[in-house]
């Protein structure tokens, strides 16, 4: 796959992406609902050396209910949610897939908090899927 480019809703944060993300996980849990002001969190996670970013970001930080603290990066002036990840990871970040703002991006591989997922949401077939995170149970084979 040849460079993704994202870009925030008045262009001040750019993002490129070198190659495919490891992998794109939908998650329904309330706080990604409220983070993204959207029905599920959709993030596509890449090696962090393969991602180039420009423009300045404010953050966020949260402990996830798996008890990991995420730090999310949002564009100052526009508000859109670019990227984030975990401070004690330096390998990988996930980036927005709504950034990208492309038909083609891959469809997810895996699916979190389904507890919380609102009943219209229909997930793709044959992804991983969980009640909660992936430390917990898992719905499917
Ligand atoms: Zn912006
Ligand atoms: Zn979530």
């Amino acid at each position: 796959m040849s460079q993704l480019h994202a870009k925030c809703h008045c262009g001040n944060v750019e993002i490129t992406c070198g190659g495919e993300p490891k992998f794109i996980v939908m998650c329904h849990c309330g706080d990604c609902q409220r983070r993204t002001g959207s029905a599920f969190n959709l993030g596509a996670w890449f090696a962090k050396a393969s991602v180039k970013i420009s423009g300045k970001t404010k953050t966020y930080s949260r402990v996830e209910h798996d008890g990991i603290e995420t730090t999310y990066h949002f564009c100052p002036n526009c508000g859109t949610s670019m990227y984030w990840g975990m401070p004690q990871n330096i390998e990988v970040l996930a980036v927005a897939v709504g950034t990208f703002a492309d038909p083609d991006f891959p469809r997810p591989t895996v699916s979190f908090y389904e507890r919380q997922r609102q009943s219209w949401v229909n997930v793709p077939e044959n992804i991983d899927r969980y009640i909660g995170s992936g430390k917990g149970k898992k719905l499917n084979q």
